[in-house]
């Protein structure tokens, strides 16, 4: 017998510890399933036996194992041979079979299952424990020498391929030439003889490639292939994956061994994978596909076009081949039982492999769906109210991020669009984009700013960084659950799959649809939502919360504590944030509005201003400007706070750049150009984000603040007398390191509101505050908040600061710090809890001492970052300020964080 590779073991390097865990003919060593050690598909497997159902029997070597193989180089303990044993035993008493057994042999599955689902990320093998001899005891035993050789050549092609790491193209041409010679164009027109001979050549390909036979020992290749599956946890892919999912590399992956069960054994068997909802729309109508005599890979790999299972989605989508409700109308029935049962069990929508053996159903998987957002939001609304959930677990059920995918424009359905072609509705939403072939070209183009649509004649997991790139992708085979569609639905992609008529040339580096022609870098425009594929761009609409989200923003804000805020500073932000719910604008950053057309000429007349009475001329026509900007906030903003920033980038940042600017600007700021030349060299500053801004200009040149200060109040008067609602101004001073620079201030902006009362003979309430943006201010919040009425933590300049990490050159680095486990995630994106998080602790709690009831909010990026937002509830803000389009996520994150802190 060939042995495992394994690593010495001592006593104490624990012998004890069990690593392999059975399930099937009413055992269940895993118990009701735990995720954490047997893997998500290991646990619901257990779970599944337990609960009675038809389960092929197997067993699962434990996620502990993924670890300690690869702590020991890549080597297994000594000890795990005998468990591994037992579990082959335990399947060979109840199939009756015996593995590597001539006359009737056992055939396993090998395949990965991570605590996360991670589809189609890791290896798998199938039909595993064929060679040479049990070929002929498998075409004894079922009667089907075809079926038997079929398995056996495709054993030998995936092990070779995953375990032997041989290149899978020499196979399949071995096969295209094998179907040429004999006139054929399907796999199913092969005879066992064919297959026979083309298992000899497969052989040959394995001993021309490998230098060796292949692996005639059926537990030499047991070992090879559990060793693959623990292996591909760090294969390329996988990582990439889990830094885009958040999967941390030390969960591991288990490894499941299970009898093989065949859907490949003549037209009373057939595979498929099912959905108990339709994980696009969220309907609830069992959603799937299958295929009659095939195997599992099958469906997923797209390579033949699968049959519904509903007679009714059959008919909606004009198939001609029967449904399985039609076609297998007992097995169906079962299966429909199966998922209703799996359904109240887990109280969640489930995603089901099964596979059906000459009329017998084994069910292979059950994890919960992956889904859209939009079918997310339906599922969750309609389960509270089927009563199967309660309206909080419906609330912490959906992923705020994924709500992104809802908050985007839509295509207007009044606007004129050339479609080409269809395909199917993969993945919802619309893009528009250049054609790209291939997903390096789409990353790279994306890099460079370009809207990208992928385009391929189907995905596969090596893609899938160009996938993330894009905007949308479209492939022209493929069914709804190929690998294109539930990586694209996962990652919130609208996909287009299955456009038969797209004739795609990636040489050429064009397709070909409907007569014309679309070359690499044209723009085209899918809807996943539809299935459509047009050529241009197509006119979008804005989204609303309307349906089912609106419904669950309801029932979020019923648990919410933390106030959801906007950063708004036009008007139309302001108008989209009100529309998605922020209660006040957070953070408006005034100098976006000094950047239009009409005013940045008199902000370099300002800056170029040689002293005081030149800065003030200046901003004397800024003033009215900026008042008509407020006064609009205000208004639309009626009833609700807004607070104000007042200037804070360096002033260099509004003088031209490019020499041929320098004229332009000179002439219209009424100077010379070698004066403005010489006044930008003078701003010039070799670290601006640590100079001369924030509060620093306003200590300067106080007359900057003072005329924002006024259009402030002045605008406040204005719209408390024109609307009968006065608002409440919240003035914020940025990048405040000490008390003093506040106090200095504060005076600037009292003197102004007190100047403007008088001239306006009314009086408002307002509040002055600082932005926390600088450690020192975090530190020192308990002198600083004798005069801040608020705090708001600026976590993008806070982060900037603590970590020593300059914001706009991090991109270079960060994504390697996150690879190496530095930081989780990029803190940038997501706030670093244990640093800046302490930082924004000590400012909070030392803040509070001094005034109880100091208001606390965050308009960093953070704001809107759903990790971010539950450290904001622990850490007790009153308030989170993100972008308009993140106010929903943002409020649905403060219930769930609201809902954890319980
Ligand atoms: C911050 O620093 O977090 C902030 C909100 O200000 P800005 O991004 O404008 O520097
Ligand atoms: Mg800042």
């Amino acid at each position: 017998m060939a042995s495992a590779p394994v690593a010495d073991e001592t006593a104490a390097s624990g012998a004890d510890v069990r690593y392999v865990y059975r399930f099937g003919g009413g055992v269940s060593d895993g118990g009701k399933g735990d995720r954490n050690l047997l893997g998500g598909k290991g646990a619901n497997l257990a779970e599944m036996a337990s609960i009675g159902l038809p389960v092929p029997p197997g067993f699962t070597i434990s996620t502990a194992m993924c670890g300690r193989y690869y702590a020991e180089g890549q080597r297994f303990p000594e000890s795990l041979k005998a468990e591994v044993a037992d579990g082959i035993a335990h399947i060979e008493g109840i199939t009756g079979k015996r593995f590597g057994d001539a006359a009737d042999p056992l055939l396993v599955s090998v395949r990965s299952g991570a605590r996360a689902s991670m589809p189609g990320m890791m290896d798998t093998v199938l039909n595993l424990g064929l060679n040479d001899e049990t070929v002929a005891g498998l075409a004894t035993a079922s009667g089907d020498a075809r079926f038997a050789w079929d398995s056996y050549r495709r054993f030998i092609h995936m092990y070779s391929d995953v375990v032997l790491g041989l290149d899978h193209g020499a196979f399949e041409e071995a096969l295209e030439i094998a179907k040429e010679d004999k006139g054929f164009t399907l796999d199913t027109e092969l005879s066992a003889a064919d297959w026979e001979a083309l298992v000899g050549q497969y052989k040959v390909i394995v001993e021309e490639q490998w230098g060796k036979p292949f692996p005639q020992d059926v537990h030499e290749q047991l070992w090879g292939a559990v060793g693959a599956v623990f292996g591909s946890w760090q294969s390329e892919r996988a990582k990439v994956y889990r830094r885009l999912n958040d999967i941390p590399g030390d969960w591991g992956t288990a490894v499941n061994v299970q009898a093989m069960v065949f859907g490949n054994m003549g037209d009373t068997s057939a595979t498929g994978v099912a959905f108990t909802r339709d994980p696009a729309t969220g309907e609830r109508a069992y959603y799937g596909e299958f295929l009659i005599n095939a195997q599992g890979e099958d469906v997923v790999a797209g390579i033949r076009t699968p049959q519904y299972l509903t007679r009714a989605a059959r008919e909606a989508a004009g198939a001609r081949l029967a449904s399985m409700e039609e076609a297998m109308p007992e097995v169906y029935a079962e299966l429909a039982k199966v998922f209703d049962l799996l359904e109240t069990h887990y109280r969640d929508m489930q995603d089901i492999e099964f596979t059906v053996q000459q009329g017998t159903l084994w069910m292979l998987q059950t994890r919960s769906g992956k889904r859209t957002a939009k079918a997310a939001l339906k599922i969750a609304v309609d389960m509270a109210e089927e009563g199967l959930i309660t309206q909080e677990e419906a609330v912490a059920r959906v992923d705020p991020a994924a709500l992104d995918q809802l908050l985007h424009p839509t295509l207007d359905p009044d606007a004129p669009r050339d479609v080409v072609a269809k395909g199917l509705p993969a993945s919802p939403g619309a893009a528009s984009g250049i054609a790209i072939f291939d997903a390096d070209t789409a990353e790279k183009r994306a890099e460079l700013g370009h809207a990208v649509i992928l385009v391929r004649v189907e995905t596969s997991p090596e893609d899938i960084h160009g996938m993330h790139a894009a905007k949308g992708i479209l492939t022209a085979r493929g069914g709804m659950t190929s690998h294109a569609a539930v990586v694209a639905r996962g990652m919130g992609r609208p996909c287009v799959s299955g456009v038969g008529s797209l004739a795609i040339d990636a040489g050429a580096r064009l397709f070909r649809v409907g007569g014309r022609e679309v070359k690499e870098g044209e723009t085209i425009t899918i809807d996943g939502s539809t299935g459509e594929l047009m050529i241009g761009e197509v006119a979008t609409v804005e989204p609303e919360l309307a349906g089912d989200f609106g419904t669950l923003m309801v029932w979020a804000d019923k648990v919410r504590r933390l106030k959801v805020r906007a950063n708004a500073e036009t008007p139309k932000d302001c108008q989209t944030a009100r529309s998605f719910g922020a209660e006040g604008v957070g953070l408006c950053r005034t100098e976006h509005m000094f950047f239009d057309a009409g005013r940045i000429t008199a902000v370099r007349q300002m800056i170029l201003a040689e002293d005081e009475k030149g800065r003030r001329a200046a901003l004397a026509k800024l003033l009215p400007e900026q008042r008509s900007d407020f006064a609009e906030i205000f208004e639309i903003m009626a009833g609700l706070p807004v607070t104000i920033r007042l200037l804070d980038p360096p002033l260099h940042e509004f003088l031209p750049h490019a020499e041929e600017e320098f004229e332009e600007v000179a002439e219209a700021a009424g100077v010379g150009v070698e004066a403005l030349k010489r006044r930008a060299a003078e701003l010039h500053e070799f670290n601006p984000m640590l100079g001369h801004r924030g509060c620093r200009l306003g200590v300067t040149y106080p007359e900057i603040y003072e005329m924002q200060a006024r259009a402030i109040f002045e605008a406040a008067i204005e719209v408390a007398e024109k609307t009968g609602e006065a608002p409440i101004p919240e003035v914020m001073v940025p990048l405040v390191a000490t008390r003093r620079e506040l106090e200095l201030m504060k005076a600037v902006i009292d003197a102004a509101a007190e100047a403007v009362f008088a001239e306006k003979g009314r009086r408002l309430e307002y509040l002055v505050g600082t932005m926390i943006e600088l450690p020192r201010a975090a530190l020192k919040a308990g002198e600083i908040a004798e005069l801040a009425e608020f705090f708001s933590f600026g976590t993008n300049d806070l982060t900037q600061t603590t970590l020593g990490v300059s914001r706009d050159d991090a991109g270079r680095f960060l994504t390697a710090y996150v690879d190496k486990g530095i930081y989780a995630k990029d803190p940038f994106v997501s706030l670093d809890v244990e640093g800046v998080g302490e930082l924004i602790r000590i400012g909070a709690e030392r803040g509070r001492k001094t005034r109880e009831k100091l208001k606390l909010g965050i308009c960093g990026e953070h704001g809107g970052d759903p990790a971010s937002i539950a450290f904001c509830e622990a850490t007790g803000l009153d308030y989170v300020s993100a972008s308009p389009y993140r106010v929903p996520i943002a409020r649905l994150a403060a219930a769930q964080a609201a809902l954890k802190q319980g």
